[in-house]
């Protein structure tokens, strides 16, 4: 690895929506994003294209509407709807960065967001564009993690970064068992067998089946996405 030079051309960075919450307990920390959006600058700078599937857990999480009496498929179109909002927002501090963004929905939203058309988001991202992909998959009873894998094979992304609240993946819930130890790497298969929390079962699949990594680490520690990007040891690596 050549000190600065990134190890990856492109990748596909997973936000979930927690990220986006800051300190609060509900939305969005507009100081929070805009941190992120100051991280993805610096790695933007390095040459590196740019594509970042985000959730909407932080507004609302289709499970929690379920919980609530509502019928699955309502529900999940509310958190689809969520995940857009993010989208909004973080487009909004990455221009304000001075980087060039498009945001693509996979519901129709045109006044707001670009259907995703593959060979256009191929473009935009030859052309240095940061895209920003919302609404999921478009249907219900889908996550962002197996959108955020699937987006992922389609653009040739050679990476996908998981940034989570915590250091990597463990062997048990490190906020719940204190004796939970971090690996730095594990197979996909140790991940499936032994149910470790990664991303959920079918975005799992589809990574092991088309041999794409995965890298959970701690967006909390400034400077963590760099790092990944430039192959620097951070969280594990899952491949
Ligand atoms: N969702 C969906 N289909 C998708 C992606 C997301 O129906 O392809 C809905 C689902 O209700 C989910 C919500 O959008 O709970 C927010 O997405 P997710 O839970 O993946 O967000 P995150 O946990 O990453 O914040």
């Amino acid at each position: 690895m050549d000190e600065g030079r990134p190890l990856y051309k492109r990748v596909l960075l997973k936000l979930s929506g927690e990220a986006l919450l800051g300190e609060q307990p509900y939305g969005l920390d507009f100081k929070r994003v805009r941190t992120i959006a100051q991280e993805l600058r610096q790695i933007q700078q390095l040459g590196v294209d740019i594509a970042i599937m985000i959730g909407g857990g932080n507004i609302f999480r289709g499970s929690v509407g379920v919980k609530e009496g509502m019928d699955r498929v309502v529900a999940d179109h509310i958190g689809l709807l969520a995940t857009v909002i993010n989208g909004i927002a973080l487009q909004d501090a990455l221009e304000k960065e001075g980087v060039n963004t498009r945001l693509i929905s996979a519901l129709e939203i045109r006044s707001v967001a670009e259907p995703f058309i593959r060979r256009r988001a191929l473009r935009h991202l030859e052309k240095g564009r940061v895209i920003i992909f919302t609404a999921g998959l478009g249907s219900p009873y889908f996550t962002t993690d197996t959108a955020a894998a699937l987006r992922a094979l389609e653009i040739k992304a050679e990476v996908i970064l998981k940034a989570t609240k915590v250091d990597g993946v463990y062997t048990a819930d490190p906020m719940v068992e204190a004796q939970a130890t971090k690996f730095d790497f594990i197979g996909f298969q140790e991940v499936i067998q032994q149910e470790l929390k990664v991303m959920d079962s079918t975005a799992i699949t589809l990574c092991k089946d088309n041999n794409l990594p995965i890298i959970v680490f701690n967006l909390n520690v400034p400077g963590n996405i760099k790092k990944a990007v430039l192959g620097e040891r951070v969280g594990t690596k899952v491949s």
